[in-house]
């Protein structure tokens, strides 16, 4: 698979594949580079991440969707919050549906002959690069292993499906928490008032913080009954109807059974 890289921020880089697979990035620091997600699992992301660096590359999950965690296989460590783990170890269906069964084989080996090592990241761990550090803070909302790495000193985010533009916020798949936990999880990100741009799992651009205070208003309003929702299909395997609210720029899907 051809990904393309785009230099978005002074050391942050997004590496793009297909539609599907979840934006990359790449942050530097002096001493080492981060890379927040691996995508489905296809092609060769780590030769294409060692062409883009020299440093040693860390690797961290913002949660364990497939199309998030695929490509864990190819690095030796891998972080990610210890609720994130169950999913992860189901990435590989979603790597099925685009790999060839030549790579797809190849995939199973890899993982098979030398698994990645997982390390966990709570809330308050920072990540250190050298003159960049990564705070981490739990967002349990769309997973209950979802995590948002908060560059300080560079006022960015990386927030994984948290907040997503291109696609509405999923709070209908299988292993959403509720609107309550997501709520709240926004609302500490939304304190964070240095944060003028956050880097999402499917926007190919620095989104503005204006967008993750729609997404906590559109969560509110639903809470407190204030949204005007609409019926819609989310065209999602197991799931006919859901509900979808919008405020401003941001739309969220959810369920009458997930709200609280
Ligand atoms: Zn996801």
């Amino acid at each position: 698979m051809e990904r393309t890289v785009t230099k978005l921020a002074e050391g942050v880089s997004l590496i793009k594949g297909i539609d599907f697979e979840c934006c990359i990035w790449l942050v530097e620091g002096r001493e080492k580079a981060l890379l927040v997600d691996t995508g489905l699992g296809v092609g060769d992301l780590r030769g294409e991440v060692e062409a883009l660096t020299d440093k040693p590359v860390i690797v961290a999950n913002t949660h364990g969707h497939g199309d998030h965690s695929g490509g864990n296989y190819a690095f030796d460590r891998v972080y990610m919050h210890p609720a994130a783990l169950p999913d992860m170890k189901a990435a590989l269906e979603m790597t099925e549906m685009f790999a060839s069964p030549e790579e797809l084989a190849a995939i199973r080996r890899r993982m098979e002959e030398r698994p990645a090592e997982y390390r966990f990241l709570r809330e308050g761990d920072v990540i250190d690069l050298g003159g960049r550090r990564l705070e981490i803070y739990e967002i349990p909302g769309h997973t209950p292993g979802d995590i948002a790495l908060y560059d300080r000193e560079a006022g960015l985010l990386f927030s994984g499906d948290s907040m997503v533009k291109s696609m509405d916020v999923l709070l209908v798949v299988p292993q959403t928490v509720s609107v309550e936990a997501y709520a709240r999880s926004i609302r500490k990100l939304a304190a964070l008032e240095g944060a003028a741009g956050f880097c999402s799992g499917h926007d190919q651009r620095i989104m503005p913080r204006s967008f993750l205070l729609d997404c906590l208003a559109c969560a509110e309003e639903i809470l407190e009954d204030r949204a005007e929702m609409q019926t819609v299909d989310p065209r999602l395997p197991g799931i006919e109807s859901c509900l979808r609210a919008v405020h401003g720029d941001a739309a969220i899907l959810c369920l009458p059974e997930k709200l609280r």
